[in-house]
C-alpha cells in the first residue's frame, strides 16, 4: 500500500544502514524524543542495524510516561466523586498513582469513559447536564490543539459542566534540560515529526545553535527513522549543527498556524513536573485565566504538591539518555507492563515497555524472562 509499504521497504532501510556505516568514523549518541519512534526503533530492530559506534538513546517522548504521580492522583480523586463522569484516553487508565489507578476507580463503580477525542467529552457533557464531565488532558503539542478546541467549543455553547484536568507538556524545554545537564551524552536529536507538524521547528533552531548540535525533524516509519539517523550522523561527521527536516511531507518550519493560534488563545506556559525528571521550567500548558472556568483544578482543587515515589526506578536516567532499560535491576522481574513501577514501563511507547515487548531473546539471555 502506497505511503505504508514504501516506508517499510527493507532494502531501502538496509541501504541507509549501509550509508551510515560508510560515513561513521567515531562514536555518536543520538536521542529520539518521541515514543512512537522509540517503539518503532525497538520493534523493527533499527538500532541493531546500526554500526556499534552509533547508540540510540530513548528520551522523554511518551506523554503518558512523563505524567507525574500527583496529577494521576488528582485524576483518581476526581474520577471517584459521585457526580463526575471522568473521560480519558485509554492509555492513562492503568498508569499507577500513589495508590491505585483509574481502572481501580472504574471497577469500584466510578463513571469513567475512554475516549479518542476531547470533543466527545463535550457531547457527553451536553447529554448529562446534571453531572460534571472532566477530560484528562495529557499529551504534547500534538494533542493540545484538540484540547484547546474543546474548551473553545464549550465556551461558545455556554457549557458549564465541562472541564479539563491539564497535564499537557512541551518538548523543547525537556530537550534543553537534557542538554544543559553535566551528564549529558546526547550528540544529536531526532525531533518528533508529529510535534513539529503543530509547532514547526523555529524553536529547535535556537536549541541547535545554542548547544551546537544537529536536530533532524523525523517521521515514524522505519525508513523515516533510519534516514533521520543518517542525516544526523552526516551532520556530526561534517561538523555541522543545523535543523534539518526529514519529515517534510508533513512539517513546515512555521508549523500549523491555526493550531498554534488556538493553543495561544486557551493555554499559558507554566512550570511542570515530569515523571522521572522533576520540575522543568515553562514546560507545561495550563488553562489561561480567560477560560479558568473550564479548568478542573479550579472546580475540584489544586493538584497536591508531592514528588514522585518511583524510588527504585531509574527511568529519569533512561529518559535523559544516561542509562538503558537493561541497566535497571527491576526490569522484567519486579517491573513489567502488567505491574509497572515507573514512568518508562507504564505505556507501550515507553522505552522499558518497548524493550520488554520486543527484546525477548535479550531478556532470556539475561535470565530475566
Ligand atoms: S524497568 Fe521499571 S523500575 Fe526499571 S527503569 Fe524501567 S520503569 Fe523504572
Amino acid at each position: 500500500m502506497k505511503y505504508i509499504d514504501e516506508y517499510h521497504n527493507t532494502e531501502a532501510v538496509a541501504a541507509f544502514a549501509g550509508k551510515i556505516k560508510s560515513i561513521g568514523s567515531r562514536k555518536w549518541n543520538i536521542m529520539e524524543v518521541c515514543g512512537g519512534q522509540t517503539h518503532a526503533i525497538v520493534r523493527h530492530g533499527l538500532d541493531q542495524l546500526l554500526p556499534d559506534e552509533i547508540t540510540l538513546l530513548h528520551g522523554p517522548g511518551c506523554p503518558v510516561c512523563v505524567t507525574p504521580v500527583n496529577i494521576v492522583d488528582k485524576a483518581i480523586e476526581i474520577a471517584g466523586r459521585q457526580n463526575v463522569i471522568f473521560c480519558s484516553f485509554g492509555d492513562m487508565m492503568r498508569v499507577p498513582g500513589s495508590d491505585g489507578d483509574l481502572f481501580g476507580v472504574k471497577s469500584a463503580g466510578g463513571d469513567l469513559r475512554v475516549l479518542y477525542s476531547p470533543l466527545d467529552a463535550i457531547r457527553i457533557a451536553e447529554e448529562n447536564s446534571g453531572k460534571e464531565v472532566v477530560f484528562f488532558g495529557i499529551g504534547f503539542e500534538t494533542t493540545a490543539p484538540a484540547n484547546a478546541m474543546a474548551i473553545l467549543w464549550a465556551d461558545q455553547i455556554g457549557l458549564e459542566n465541562f472541564s479539563v484536568l491539564s497535564a499537557m507538556v512541551l518538548i523543547p524545554p525537556a530537550m534543553e534540560l537534557i542538554l544543559s545537564s553535566r551528564s549529558n551524552k546526547v550528540d544529536a536529536f531526532l525531533a518528533a515529526g508529529h510535534v513539529c507538524t503543530v509547532s514547526g521547528y523555529e524553536q529547535y533552531e535556537v536549541l541547535s545553535q545554542s548547544y551546537s548540535l544537529p536536530i533532524v525533524v523525523t517521521g515514524f516509519e522505519p525508513l523515516d527513522i533510519i534516514q533521520g539517523i543518517y542525516m544526523a550522523v552526516a551532520q556530526l561527521e561534517d561538523g555541522r549543527a543545523e535543523v534539518e527536516n526529514q519529515y517534510s511531507r508533513s512539517v513546515k518550519r512555521e508549523g500549523n498556524f491555526a493550531a498554534l493560534r488556538i493553543m495561544q488563545e486557551v493555554f499559558t506556559a507554566v512550570d511542570r513536573t515530569w515523571r522521572g525528571f522533576g520540575m522543568i521550567k515553562s514546560s507545561g500548558l495550563a488553562i489561561s485565566d480567560k477560560y479558568r472556568r473550564y479548568d478542573a483544578e479550579e472546580k475540584f482543587g489544586k493538584v497536591d504538591d508531592i514528588s514522585d515515589k518511583d524510588s527504585e526506578c531509574i527511568s529519569g536516567d533512561i529518559l535523559s539518555g544516561t542509562k538503558k532499560p537493561f541497566d535497571c535491576h527491576a526490569f522484567g522481574n519486579k517491573c513489567t507492563p502488567d505491574n509497572p513501577l515507573g514512568a518508562t514501563m507504564v505505556s507501550s511507547e515507553g522505552a522499558c515497555s518497548a524493550y520488554y515487548s520486543y527484546r525477548n531473546l535479550d531478556l532470556k539471555k539475561a535470565g530475566l524472562k
